[in-house]
């Protein structure tokens, strides 16, 4: 029998678990009838599992009723989203219930210290992400100038180039890598003609530089990709679980391909081929924020299942 491993840090983190706690809670006190705005976690399953008790999740927030019980979930809204549900009369203290992570939060306040000190902010993320598309309000809103990838720092000196702003300040999302975070930051300095990105601490008590760079990947995250890396290097394969939209899952598999070692993205154990286990000694199992524990016990079961 093969070994199998779960890499630290696996799976849900506090902040998830959390808005999954709220939702649960409300929708039992009222009866059911809660309206969610977007998924509260990327992951298709769970998301079933919610709306079997009674949870309602909408894409777009005028398809929540006027007065409605509302959760809203841990990646953070932009401020417009209160102000339309406040029209809805759907109010803080009232019958809205704010799920936001106060890590991401922390993110929000950090773009909005930076942006009233005079920095133009960048941020490293995904474009269409709901965490990015919160933190982008608390700045220049759809002109929030955001990098996707690792690889594009010729794009923010294109930027900083064709621009006139007397300071630059570059903030990530909370769920992108760490690896990733670095080497656009290392890239950028080494082609920039008057300066480098130094890093401003969270305390954001030091706010002169003309180049700063703030860590506001979370903890979570960070622990969650340096449990994978372990993982990766001492396995013949990994299995990575997370949900098809979920990007720090995404950034969990690039990371044990990065590595070089065989994995595979999978959303739950019936995607799991018996062909993949062939000859392995180290079977290796990972998951992004948005999966249960008992999808990552599903998983392992399954293999065991398979290589017995
Ligand atoms: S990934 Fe980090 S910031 Fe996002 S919900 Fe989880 S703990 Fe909070």
């Amino acid at each position: 029998m093969p070994e199998i491993k779960v890499a630290k840090h696996a799976g849900f983190c506090f902040g998830v678990k959390k808005a999954i706690e709220i939702a649960e809670e409300v929708a039992q006190k009222n009866n059911h009838k809660t309206y969610v705005l977007g998924q509260l976690v990327h992951n298709e399953k769970v998301i079933k599992d919610l709306e079997n008790e009674g949870i309602i999740f909408v894409e777009n927030i005028q398809e929540i009723p006027k007065n409605a019980i509302t959760v809203l979930r841990a990646h953070g809204e932009p401020g417009t989203t209160y102000q339309i549900l406040e029209q809805k009369s759907i109010i803080k203290g009232k019958n809205l219930n704010d799920a936001t992570c106060p890590l991401v939060t922390l993110v929000h306040n950090v773009a909005t210290k930076l942006n009233n000190n005079g920095y133009e902010v960048i941020l490293f993320g995904k474009r269409n992400h709901p965490e990015a598309i919160g933190t982008s309000y608390h700045l220049k809103g759809k002109d929030t100038f955001i990098v996707e990838h690792a690889e594009d720092s010729g794009l923010v000196l294109d930027y900083i180039k064709n621009t006139n702003y007397d300071k630059y300040a570059l903030i990530s999302q909370t769920t992108m890598s760490v690896y990733g975070y670095k080497k656009l930051i290392d890239d950028i300095n080494s082609k920039l003609a008057d300066g480098k990105f130094e890093q401003i601490p969270l305390s954001m008590k030091e706010l002169t530089t003309k180049y700063g760079y703030v860590d506001t990947i979370c903890n979570p995250t960070k622990q969650r990709q340096s449990g994978t890396e372990g993982i990766a290097r001492e396995s013949d394969i990994v299995i990575v679980i997370g949900g098809l939209n979920s990007s720090n899952s995404k950034e969990l598999y690039a990371k044990c391909k990065e590595i070089g070692v065989e994995a595979y993205f999978i959303q739950s154990e019936e995607q799991l081929q018996k062909e993949w286990f062939i000859n392995k000694e180290k079977i290796g199992v990972t998951a992004g924020a948005s999966t249960p524990d008992y999808l990552i016990n599903d998983v392992v079961e399954k293999i065991k299942e398979m290589t017995s």
